[in-house]
């Protein structure tokens, strides 16, 4: 009930014909004065202005939660791209494609707005986000662009089962997607808010600001699994 209550809130407040881009500001940075990171930098950063307020109102809108974050800053440089959270750096590859910088900074913008939402046994941190980010893409790209990239995240490997999630997600209806996202629990807070990164049953709490890539679990898997990164990564 939380959960309707404070999405159908949120989005009435919003209120029609706001300026969305204006609501959510994108520090993009390249790591190093490089040609190819500053040249990056530049088209993710055109990217968000001239498609972040398209993308904000989708995510929305297919979520039914808010976008509560209002500034992010975001570090362009040649490596694995992760979600970041709070204070903490979106990283995003330089070298992707035009439509792979846009499928992946929806993606990585997914884990920061749903980070509230919580994982379950089943439905991990990239089971949660395929609820939604499908139907994002679809809405705003359309299906050829969002099986394209279902495609390209599904030959990534490694870090993560990517093909294996998005097969489970999209075995459903997208009723079935919304469906089942609306059965998880979404916790509500302050964007930013930290509890301890363990609650007293041992579970890492969803209002810590780091996640795991690969088990989903808060920076409590630090201590858990040495050998994890922190951050949402993605090829
Ligand atoms: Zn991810």
């Amino acid at each position: 009930m939380i959960f309707l209550l404070v999405g159908t809130f949120w989005i009435a407040a919003a209120g029609a014909g706001q300026d969305q881009t204006a609501k959510v500001a994108i520090h993009f940075q390249p790591q190093s004065p490089t040609e190819a990171f500053v040249n990056a930098t530049a088209e993710y950063d055109a990217l968000w202005k001239a498609e972040g307020a398209r993308m904000v109102a989708a995510m929305e809108r297919i979520s039914g939660l808010p976008f509560e974050e209002r500034e992010i800053k975001a570090v362009i440089y040649e490596g694995v791209s992760f979600s970041g959270s709070g204070n903490t750096p979106m990283q995003l590859r330089a070298s992707y494609p035009a439509e792979v910088k846009e499928a992946t900074l929806i993606h990585e913008l997914s884990h920061r707005m749903l980070g509230r939402v919580k994982t379950t046994k089943e439905i991990d941190e990239h089971r949660k986000i395929f609820l939604v980010l499908y139907d994002i893409w679809v809405d705003l790209y359309g299906k050829e662009f969002a099986d394209r990239n279902v495609a390209v995240e599904s030959q990534r490997k490694g870090l993560y089962d990517y093909e294996s999630a998005w097969k489970w997600a999209l075995a459903m209806s997208a009723e079935d997607r919304a469906a089942t996202f609306k059965t998880l629990r979404f916790e509500p807070g302050p964007t930013g808010t930290s509890r301890s990164a363990v609650s007293s049953t041992g579970e890492p709490s969803a209002l810590h600001p780091v996640r795991c890539c690969v088990c989903a679990f808060r920076a409590a898997c630090r201590s858990i699994h040495s050998t994890h990164r922190i951050g949402s990564g993605s090829r």
